[in-house]
């Protein structure tokens, strides 16, 4: 530490010093919460375009941790960078598993998609994980749908190949979420065994004043024979636009929020029930 420059030196210590205890304090909440199950799942719908019949839902994690609820986007990170997220990850994954098998039996079938991190999906024992847990409750296997980012598919595309091979030939669906934010060569995309494109949110955000990307994304899907998913949808222009475009289902606030597990079965026994 240098005399000069002291008050600076002080700031920025108190200030790295206040973020390495959050950091610190989230760390080991979460390592609590692993322990503890203290997480919960909560289920946002997916609509076809054209109609508005239930197609299936995104399963996405809750955790309130001393009284407060903590963003996915806030503690997702920290869970990767602990190797918490294979914990985690094992859990959502039996969990969506357990609920859309459950519905399945009591309702009628219902796809449920489960957001697979970098970490989960580099690991060398994913496939044989995801299979296993398909087994155990007897659930399957097109009613799970993996969404993986464009991002961490396209990082490293050979190195994953193999395990998305593996993913697919147990015949669960894949999903590439968030697509269009990242650079997808399109020779890796006509190989990758993928059957959606989730379009990133930012591009439907831009509706219908900036079409661009959204339509593009579409085209191509249609070309690839692949099924796209609209995420984000909060208007009804929006709406409106990415259906007369040929978008196949929507996902948004302007349909639902996601929902606890109760509210959600609700809709499945309502999308049965004649
Ligand atoms: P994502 O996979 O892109 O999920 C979509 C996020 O957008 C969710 O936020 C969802 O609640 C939110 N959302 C849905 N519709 C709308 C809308 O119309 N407008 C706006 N503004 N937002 C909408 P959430 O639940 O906070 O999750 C954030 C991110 O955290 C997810 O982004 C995903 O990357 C990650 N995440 C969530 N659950 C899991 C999980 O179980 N495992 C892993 N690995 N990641 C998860
Ligand atoms: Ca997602
Ligand atoms: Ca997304
Ligand atoms: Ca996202």
């Amino acid at each position: 530490a240098k005399a000069a420059g002291g008050d600076r030196f002080v700031f920025y210590t108190r200030e790295m010093t206040d973020r390495a205890e959050t950091r610190l304090r989230l760390e080991s909440g979460l390592r609590e919460a692993v322990a503890s199950r203290a997480f919960e799942l909560v289920y946002q719908p997916k609509i076809e375009a054209a109609g508005g019949r239930l197609t299936g839902f995104e399963a996405l994690i809750r955790w309130r941790h001393e009284g407060t609820a903590v963003s996915p986007a806030d503690f997702i990170p920290v869970a990767e960078d602990t190797g918490l997220i294979i914990e985690i990850g094992r859990w959502v994954l039996e969990e969506a598993c357990r609920t859309a098998t459950r519905w399945a039996l009591d309702h009628g079938p219902v796809p449920v998609a489960v957001n697979v991190s970098a970490r989960q999906l580099a690991d060398p024992g994913f496939a044989r994980l995801v299979e296993q847990v398909l087994q155990r409750h007897g659930t399957p296997p097109n009613l799970l749908e993996l969404e993986i980012t464009e991002t961490v598919i396209m990082k490293d595309v050979r190195h994953h190949l193999p395990t998305l091979n593996r993913l697919r030939d147990l015949g669960v669906r894949i999903a590439i979420d968030d697509f269009g934010t990242g650079y997808s060569s399109l020779a890796y995309l006509r190989q990758l065994p993928v059957d959606v494109l989730k379009i990133d949110r930012s591009f439907v955000n831009d509706l219908p004043h900036a079409p661009d990307i959204a339509s593009t994304v579409i085209a191509l899907a249609q070309r690839l024979l692949l099924s796209t998913v609209a995420e984000g949808v909060e208007t009804a222009e929006q709406r409106h636009w990415l259906a007369e475009a040929g978008c196949d289902c929507l996902q948004g606030y302007l349909i639902s929020r996601p929902l606890a597990a109760e509210a959600a079965e609700a809709m499945v026994m309502t999308a049965f029930a004649r």
